[in-house]
C-alpha cells in the first residue's frame, strides 16, 4: 500500500516526539508500505515566524512572509529525514520547490494548481521514505508561496491524491474526530466514521482538527482520510462518503468558532439595491462574510447585522463607513461573540434539530443574536461568555454524552 503519514505540530514538537513520529512511521515501512511523511512546522514555531513579521510596523511585503513562515517545515523535514536514517530506513526530504508542488500567486492563502509526482513516485521505487514539508509551495516564477494557516493537511492530501494513496493519514494529539472538541467537552465521544460533507461542515465551522481545504480536496478525489492520535495506538476516525457511513446520526457533533464578530447598521434605509451595495463594498475589499439577518422594515428603514471574521472587523467597518450610496444611524459592532453550530447529514430528512437546539439553549439563558442554517447545520451567534455552556448543554441535548 502507499500510505502518507501527516504530523502536526504537536507531534514534532522536539526530539524525542520526532523520534517517536519516526517510530509511528517505520511500524509501516516494515508492513511493507510505501511512506510519504509530510511535517508541520514544531509547535509554536509558525506563531513565532508570523510575530518576527508583524514586529515591523508598516505592512510587510507578502512574497517575503511567505519566505520566513515556510521555514518552519523544512527544519522538521529534514529532521524527519535524520530521525528515520537513524532508525535505519532510507530517507530523503523534498521540499516544496524540489518536488515541485506548483502553486497559484496568492501569497499567504496559494492554491495548490498541481504537484509533479514522478520525484516521489521514483524515491518511493527505491525504497525510500520520502519527507515533504507541509503549508509550502512554489509559484510559476519560482517564489515561495504558503498555503494559509493550518496547510501541512492539505499538502497531505493532496500528495495523497496525486499519488493515489490507499490512505491519508493525519496524526495530531486527539486520537480522532469527537464529537465536540474534547478539550473543552469532557462528556464528547470520538466518531468512527464521518462523512467528508459534515467533516467540512464541522471544519469550516470551527473544528480546527482537519484543516477546511484539506476536507474539500479529500472529497474531490476520494481520499481516505483517518485522524489519528501521534501518542497512542487508538483506533481514530475515518472521513468518508456517505454509503460507507451506516448509521447516519441527526447530530453528529456540534463546533464552535470564536473568531466571529458582529456588525450591526441601525435604520438603514429599505429600497432595493441597499443589500447589493453594502455587499459588493465588502467583497471589493476582499472580506467574507458570515451570516446575515435583516429585520422587517418598518418607516422604510431596517437594521441589517453580518458576521465577519474577528480580524477582518475594522476593515469591514472601514469598508462600509466610505461607502457613499448608503446612509444609516448607527453602525454597531461587537466582538464579543461566538458561533456554535450543530451538524449532521440526518437532518436532511429530520425535523425539528433547529427546535431542540434554541430549546436547550433557552433554558440556560443563553440569548441568540443570529441564526444561519443550510442542509445539514444550524448555527447560532451567541456572547463569547456563553460558549463553553452551549456546547455542553447542546452536546447533551442531541444525546451525545458519553
Ligand atoms: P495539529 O497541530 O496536529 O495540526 P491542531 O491543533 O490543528 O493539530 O488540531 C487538533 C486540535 O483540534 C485538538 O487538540 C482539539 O482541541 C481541536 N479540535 C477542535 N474540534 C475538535 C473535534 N471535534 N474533534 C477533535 N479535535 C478537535
Ligand atoms: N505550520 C503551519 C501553521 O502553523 C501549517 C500547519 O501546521 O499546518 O499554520
Ligand atoms: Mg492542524
Amino acid at each position: 500500500m502507499k500510505i502518507v503519514q501527516k504530523f502536526g505540530g504537536t507531534s514534532v514538537a522536539d526530539i524525542p516526539k520526532i523520534r517517536s513520529a519516526a517510530n509511528k512511521v517505520k511500524s509501516e515501512v516494515d508492513k511493507g508500505n510505501k511512506v510519504i511523511v509530510v511535517v508541520s512546522a514544531m509547535a509554536g514555531v509558525t506563531n513565532q515566524l508570523v510575530g518576527y513579521c508583524k514586529d515591523f510596523p508598516s505592512s510587510y511585503n507578502l512574497r517575503e512572509y511567505d519566505v520566513v513562515v515556510s521555514a518552519g517545515e523544512q527544519i522538521t523535514s529534514g529532521l524527519m529525514s535524520i530521525a528515520l536514517q537513524d532508525l535505519n530506513i532510507s530517507s530523503i526530504s523534498l521540499l516544496g520547490w524540489q518536488i515541485p508542488i506548483l502553486a497559484n500567486d496568492a501569497h499567504a492563502k496559494a492554491l495548490i494548481d498541481s504537484i509533479d509526482t514522478s520525484k516521489i513516485l521514483s524515491h518511493l521505487d527505491r525504497g525510500e521514505v520520502v519527507v515533504v514539508p507541509g503549508f509550502q509551495g512554489v509559484n510559476k516564477k519560482n517564489d515561495i508561496v504558503t498555503l494559509g494557516r493550518g496547510g501541512s493537511d492539505i499538502t497531505a492530501v493532496a500528495i495523497a491524491a496525486s499519488v493515489d494513496a490507499n490512505y491519508c493519514d493525519i496524526y495530531t494529539d486527539v486520537d480522532g474526530v469527537y464529537t465536540s472538541d474534547p478539550r473543552i467537552v469532557k462528556n464528547a465521544r470520538k466518531i468512527d466514521k464521518i462523512t467528508y460533507e459534515e467533516m467540512l461542515e464541522m471544519a469550516s465551522l470551527g473544528a480546527k482538527v482537519l484543516q477546511t481545504r484539506s476536507v474539500e480536496l479529500a472529497m474531490k478525489f476520494n481520499v481516505s482520510l483517518r485522524v489519528l492520535s501521534s501518542f497512542s495506538g487508538a483506533p481514530g476516525t475515518l472521513i468518508c462518503s456517505e454509503e460507507k457511513v451506516v448509521e447516519k446520526e441527526i447530530v453528529s457533533g456540534i463546533a464552535h468558532s470564536m473568531d466571529e464578530a458582529k456588525i450591526t447598521l441601525v435604520s438603514v434605509e429599505d429600497r432595493p439595491g441597499i443589500a447589493a451595495s453594502i455587499f459588493h463594498t465588502l467583497s471589493e475589499y476582499n472580506i467574507n462574510v458570515d451570516m446575515i439577518v435583516q429585520n422587517v422594515s418598518e418607516d422604510g428603514s431596517t437594521d441589517l447585522t453580518f458576521t465577519v471574521s474577528k480580524h477582518e472587523l475594522l476593515s469591514a467597518k472601514n469598508a462600509v463607513e466610505n461607502n457613499q450610496e448608503i446612509k444609516w444611524r448607527k453602525l454597531l459592532i461587537d466582538d464579543d461573540v461566538s458561533k456554535v453550530s450543530v451538524v449532521g447529514v440526518g437532518m436532511k430528512s429530520h425535523a425539528g434539530v433547529a427546535k431542540t437546539m434554541f430549546k436547550a439553549l433557552a433554558e440556560k439563558n443563553i440569548n441568540i443574536e443570529v441564526i444561519s442554517t443550510s442542509e445539514i447545520k444550524v448555527s447560532v451567534l451567541i456572547k463569547a461568555a456563553f460558549t463553553k455552556e452551549a456546547l455542553v448543554c447542546l452536546h447533551k441535548a442531541f444525546d451525545l454524552d458519553q
